[in-house]
């Protein structure tokens, strides 16, 4: 069996008697949807259409949101609905991040993740789904795909399909008849304060009708083409955003083709649609990237100079490591469960795990370097030798990949283009040795620490922050391959988050401290450190915050 949806945009009147439905059925509270319309229009008054989209979760046949979810609250059943067991969520959302469809939502009132679940609950005893039982147009068909006898499956055959964002792997299996791109791509519209109840106009004229009519029997470019060049006319042609059309150089019919060929154009705003979910994770995780790459680069620092031979590493810089890796790492751990919207089921990552997911073994891996650094700590206290050797090589190894996994738990986000980069571990690691070196830089001030290891502090600092500029100059300068990286780079760089990036993290957190390591000594040095911290944070804010500035749906 595997159970999937098909809309039929032909039928649809965008009633929102499903949206209701659904309410009703699951009590849904106030705010948040499961399923909803979406409303595009197009042209300009008055040659308007408006076009409908009923959203919801696509049951994806490879569930981005399942593989994320750290304690199996999200699964897929084995007749291929995707469903979720609210008592397991812990309210990472993760899920929402993963899901490139805006599926999700986080209750307001279970404070855990939610979704369309097919109504498993009646087609566990032989029910429709409750949208599909009370839609009055029959726009909305349910069933198993892979039996031939069921009408989804007849339809499917039949009919010409579209799905949303299919670029993205997921194999969604929400199909629609006549989707709209317009409606279907987010960026295709933005997010308006005009929503229709109070912009909305009478009426529509009569070119839009005749528009719309011809709209109904094929598709945008071609009719419009058609519509044009039927008569064999001499004309030019008038560009769209997406549609090309022959306008006839004269006659009576020059103005009724214009006025068509104004509806056809890809002129579409959005008109009305699910509230925006707005940014879902915030400080709290740039900050535990942070204090991670604090914990993490504070071993890591000492340990390259050890095994590198570079400076020698006394051991009152040991104990050093020890207590600012535990401390951050107590920190990051504290924020990390601050997160989530079930704090109190923090555990059931670790009891409850599900290995696929980058929370969980970013979840162990961070157990595993404290527990680590605590027995490091144990055998340099009662002077265990071979232990503290082999603790340390240990707890080596666990930094690295302490500091790392975020970047691969943001690539399970797959809603978020920009988190995809393949430079992103880099990233992380070298922003590890960049905080290491910065918060010894600081502490220099207050230690006697020697001046071989200043040396030593100085040459990572200006390695890892020259890598630090090249790493982020190919993150934003490499060609990105979707619209939404794109747009993410230019939030970025020229729009609402270009003062952080600008002043923060070019200015702040590389160009100053390079020169203050130039022309200082070491109060400079240990200035370098604070502006090289202040630095990480801005850019892991930004880097952070600005994906989730694109809407999914
Ligand atoms: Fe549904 Fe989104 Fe999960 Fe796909 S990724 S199954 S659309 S919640």
């Amino acid at each position: 069996m595997n159970f999937g949806f098909i809309i039929d945009n032909r039928k649809c009147i965008g009633c929102h008697a499903c949206t209701v439905a659904c309410k009703a059925e699951h009590e849904v509270p106030l705010g948040v949807n499961r399923t909803w319309v979406k409303y595009i229009e197009k042209g300009e008054f008055p040659n308007t259409r408006r076009l409908f989209s009923v959203m919801r979760c696509n049951h994806c046949d490879d569930a981005p949101c399942v593989e994320i979810c750290p304690v199996t609250a999200l699964f897929k059943r084995d007749d291929g609905i995707v469903d979720f067991d609210k008592r397991r969520c812990i309210g990472c959302r993760g899920c929402m991040q993963a899901c490139p469809y805006d599926a999700l939502y986080i209750d307001p009132e279970s404070h855990t993740a939610a979704k369309c679940n097919y109504c498993a609950h009646r087609v566990d005893i032989g029910l429709e789904p409750a949208c599909v039982n009370v839609c009055p147009e029959h726009a909305i068909i349910s069933g198993d795909m892979d039996n031939p006898l069921t009408e989804i499956a007849h339809l499917l055959a039949r009919e010409q399909v579209t799905a949303r964002k299919v670029e993205k792997g997921t194999r969604p299996k929400l199909f629609y008849i006549e989707g709209d791109e317009a409606a279907l791509k987010p960026i295709a519209t933005e997010h308006s304060n005009q929503y229709m109840w109070s912009s909305q106009a009478s009426g529509v004229g009569h070119f839009a009708k005749y528009a719309e009519a011809r709209m109904s029997q094929a598709d945008p470019t071609k009719m419009a083409q058609t519509l044009a060049g039927e008569n064999g006319k001499k004309g030019e042609w008038m560009s769209g955003e997406q549609v090309e059309v022959l306008v006839p150089s004269s006659g009576d019919e020059k103005t009724m083709f214009q006025k068509a060929a104004e509806v056809i154009k890809e002129n579409a705003r959005r008109v009305y649609d699910a509230p925006n979910k707005g940014v879902l994770w915030g400080w709290e995780v740039s900050a535990y990237v942070w204090t991670k790459a604090i914990a993490t680069g504070a071993l890591l620092v000492p340990f390259l100079a050890h095994v590198a031979q570079l400076a020698e590493v006394v051991r009152s810089l040991q104990w050093l490591s020890v207590i600012i890796g535990l401390l951050f790492l107590i920190a990051t751990t504290v924020l990390l469960v601050k997160d989530l919207d079930q704090a109190r089921r923090f555990a059931y990552v670790l009891l409850r795990p599900q290995w696929k997911s980058w929370l969980v073994r970013g979840g162990y891996a961070l157990a595993i370097y404290g527990g680590l650094l605590t027995l490091f700590g144990a055998a340099l206290f009662f002077r265990w030798n071979l232990v503290t050797s082999l603790a340390l090589w240990g707890s080596a190894i666990f930094a690295v990949i302490t500091a790392v996994y975020t970047a691969f738990l943001f690539a399970q986000a797959k809603g978020r283009d920009f988190w995809q980069s393949p430079t992103l571990p880099l990233h992380m690691l070298v922003h590890a040795f960049m905080a290491g070196a910065a918060v010894f830089s600081i502490l220099a001030l207050f230690f006697q620490i020697g001046e071989n290891w200043l040396i030593y502090l100085r040459t990572i600092l200006y390695c890892s922050i020259t890598f630090n500029i090249i790493i982020i100059a190919a993150e934003l300068m490499t060609p990105h391959p979707t619209a939404d990286a794109k747009a993410t780079v230019q939030i970025i760089v020229a729009g609402n988050l270009s003062t952080h990036f600008w002043l923060g993290t070019v200015i702040l957190g590389n160009l100053l401290p390079l020169m203050f390591m130039w022309f200082g000594g070491d109060p400079e040095l240990a200035l370098a450190g604070v502006t090289v911290l202040a630095g990480i944070y801005i850019t892991e804010h930004v880097w952070v915050r600005a994906p989730q500035l694109i809407p999914l749906s």
